[in-house]
């Protein structure tokens, strides 16, 4: 007997308020009837916890699913234990408001190999997603620790290594197929890829540009760049949170939400 693939859901929305502030993001997405947001803490989280909560209702009343994403300066490999501690504090601050705002997923990049093997820097990453966890446990917040897949092979963050991650700990992965495409060198071959994800997961993308260094920025995403994603994810039935983060979040996740609609459209 021969599985019938699973109707794949695939929900979209923007990276961020496009500088409009998180209440008027939140409106907008939902004027532009997208599916999802991602509140950005790029250089710090500085929202209160009281605007974690006002967020969280204002996003539950317009019925648009959050994600966070924690702050950029995070290295749980450091050499010096007081950058690992500041990184820790982090993500357990952004987990603190995602779960005060409803989030669910709460994405960031996890480190950087420096002189170490990939080997040693993915046992010190595990060593901390794994009393992170604890923490989040003894707490009590609802919330699932999800590094991403990075845009560059400097950076801890191989499809390889973030499977890994998630079978040995039990935590989500975030899927930047633009950061695989940039790590890759402009291709990917979606067939190999999409077997090897969990049927459900969060998702970034958008264009990007690269160098043999790897992802140099992320760029305005066109119709072709989207194509080949939306029909893989459509043919192995995923069901995913899919976050565009081009310069205009807005206007990409629009394009790819009507394109999600009208999939067979040229
Ligand atoms: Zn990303």
């Amino acid at each position: 007997m021969k599985d019938t693939p699973k109707k794949a859901s695939i929900l979209i929305g923007p990276a961020g308020s496009g500088g409009k502030g998180h209440l008027k993001g939140l409106d907008e997405a939902a004027r532009l009837k997208l599916d999802c947001m991602e509140i950005e803490f790029t250089y710090g989280v500085r929202m209160k916890p009281e605007m974690a909560e006002t967020v969280g209702a204002r996003a539950h009343e317009l019925g648009l699913i959050l994600s966070v994403h924690a702050p950029y300066y995070i290295n749980l490999a450091s050499y010096e234990d007081a950058k690992i501690e500041a990184s820790r504090q982090r993500i357990l601050d952004s987990c603190h408001r995602a779960h005060l705002m409803g989030a669910r997923n709460v994405v960031f990049h996890a480190g950087f190999y420096q002189k170490r093997t990939s080997r040693e820097t993915y046992r010190l990453i595990r060593r901390e997603i794994l009393d992170l966890q604890d923490h989040i446990r003894k707490t009590g917040w609802q919330v699932a620790l999800c590094p991403e897949i990075t845009g560059k092979p400097s950076q801890f963050g191989s499809t390889e290594e973030l499977l890994e991650l998630m079978q040995d700990t039990g935590c989500g992965i975030t899927v930047d197929f633009a950061h695989l495409y940039a790590r890759n060198q402009g291709v990917i071959d979606y067939d190999a890829v999409m077997p090897l994800l969990p049927e459900s997961f969060h998702a970034h993308f958008s264009g990007i540009e690269y160098t043999a260094k790897g992802e140099k920025k992320h760029i305005r995403t066109r119709p072709g760049h989207f194509r080949p994603l939306l029909e893989a994810l459509i043919r192995h039935g995923k069901q995913v949170t899919l976050i565009n983060e081009s310069p205009k979040p807005f206007e990409d996740a629009v394009m790819m939400k009507a394109m999600v609609k009208q999939p067979q459209q040229p």
